[in-house]
């Protein structure tokens, strides 16, 4: 095992119900300004918006409402974000919403309370940001990201096109009830799950030493991963399958996986890149781009793709090669049983998608030395244009 300092940084209430049945108490903790922020307005379709709204106003809170952040959220609607609650005195951020969402908020935190230019700090002088955030809190409404028990956050500045990780202020507390998700769509329910099977993945075909814990881990996770989509397959209100949903996505990125070892994570760069130009859904672009990703990967890394192909897929091949390479496949035939994209140019996509823009999304994709090979530009380029 790889040294490391662990902590749950976030106290999760789960399961039906529990927003009523803990939420004004929570708020008791924080100070009566509350910014309450959401996206285009689903929660306002789905009744999450009354029951969130009508606890906030029992509770006394004076409440400042926060709309519209998009999918993809972009440094612009951050900095707006940090405006209103700087000008507001606000003592708690609620984030209602996906990933999206709740990325969004955990910057707005850091950026309320500083008059530095984060994305300066972050992204161009690679330094963190010094102020103590406002705290956040986070009421889950679409799973798959992990968002919620991470202070990491994903944001696009649309001026220089680069959709890049930054760190702030993990929510202090997540509210997860599966039956706030029921009413997500179909394919955002499948693609928000393929990220948490993503991000086990990437953290399992990061470095790890011999008989690694967290490998195993990892492994358990994509397994109950994919037995949940496929019963999701079957019947997409299936409530057992959403709630283990929930807090598989949660497991792949709270840290608990990655304890101990390294987290390859190259593939999420690509797709952010890929974001960054094109505006595509986060678990698309990522179903896209993974076969492809480890077709170009696995002969760094075959005894770990092997296991790979034998512990989640079931393959019974006992050479490791072909064992490797039909993990890979079944990977990419799972892929489109659950119809997602399998093609780029099947993406929505803001842009067209062309060689030249493709080359533009390789040149300016972060290289990670974190898995079993170090990617060049010319690489990714490679193995995007495999994906048109
Ligand atoms: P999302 O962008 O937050 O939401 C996708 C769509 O789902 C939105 O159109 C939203 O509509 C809708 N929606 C949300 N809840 C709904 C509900 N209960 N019923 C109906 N519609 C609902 O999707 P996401 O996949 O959760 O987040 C993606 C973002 O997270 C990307 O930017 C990605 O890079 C980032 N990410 C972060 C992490 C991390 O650890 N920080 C990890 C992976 C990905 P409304 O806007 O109308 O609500
Ligand atoms: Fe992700």
């Amino acid at each position: 095992m790889e040294n490391f300092v662990y902590e749950y940084p976030t106290k999760v209430y789960f399961g039906k119900g529990a927003a009523r049945q803990h939420l004004s108490n929570i708020l008791s903790a924080y100070g009566s300004n509350v910014l309450l922020a959401y996206g285009g307005g689903s929660i306002k379709k789905n009744g999450v918006y009354d029951e969130i709204a009508g606890i906030l106003k029992e509770s006394g809170k004076t409440v400042t409402e926060f709309t519209g952040i998009m999918s993809n959220p972009t440094w612009e609607k951050v900095r707006e974000g940090a405006k209103l609650a700087r000008e507001n005195k606000i003592d708690l951020v609620l984030a209602v919403g996906g990933g999206s969402v709740i990325d969004c908020c955990k910057i707005i935190c850091a950026q309320a309370v500083t008059d530095e230019d984060l994305w300066e700090v972050e992204m161009v002088r690679h330094g963190i940001p010094t102020g103590k955030p406002i705290p956040l809190g986070a009421v889950v409404t679409a799973s798959g990201t992990g968002a919620e028990m991470n202070g990491g956050a994903v944001i696009t500045n649309e001026a220089v096109k680069i959709k890049g990780g930054m760190y702030a202020a993990a929510p202090r507390f997540a509210i997860l009830d599966p039956d706030y998700t029921m009413t997500l769509p179909r394919m955002q329910v499948l693609s928000g799950a393929f990220d948490t099977l993503s991000h086990a993945m990437e953290t399992y075909f990061g470095r790890s030493d011999r008989d690694n814990v967290s490998d195993e881990v990892a492994l358990a996770v994509m397994r109950s991963t994919v037995v949940n989509m496929r019963t999701l397959l079957r019947d997409i209100n299936d409530y057992t399958a959403r709630s283990n949903l929930m807090w598989t996505s949660a497991m792949a990125e709270n840290g608990i996986l990655k304890v101990g070892r390294l987290t390859d994570f190259e593939c999420h760069q690509i797709e952010h890149q890929l974001g960054a130009y094109t505006d595509c859904n986060h678990g698309q672009g990522l179903a896209v781009i993974h076969p492809a990703y480890y077709r170009h990967l696995y002969k760094s890394a075959v005894p770990k793709f092997a296991k790979f192909a034998r512990t989640v897929w079931g393959i019974s091949e006992v050479d490791d090669e072909k064992a490797a390479q039909a993990g890979i496949q079944t990977l990419a035939g799972f892929i489109q049983e659950c119809s997602l994209p399998t093609k780029l140019l099947q993406l929505r996509s803001k842009t067209e998608i062309t060689p030249e823009l493709l080359r533009q999304v390789a040149d300016s994709t972060n290289l990670l030395p974190n898995g079993y090979k170090l990617f060049t530009h010319d690489e990714i380029y490679e193995i995007l244009m495999e994906c048109i």
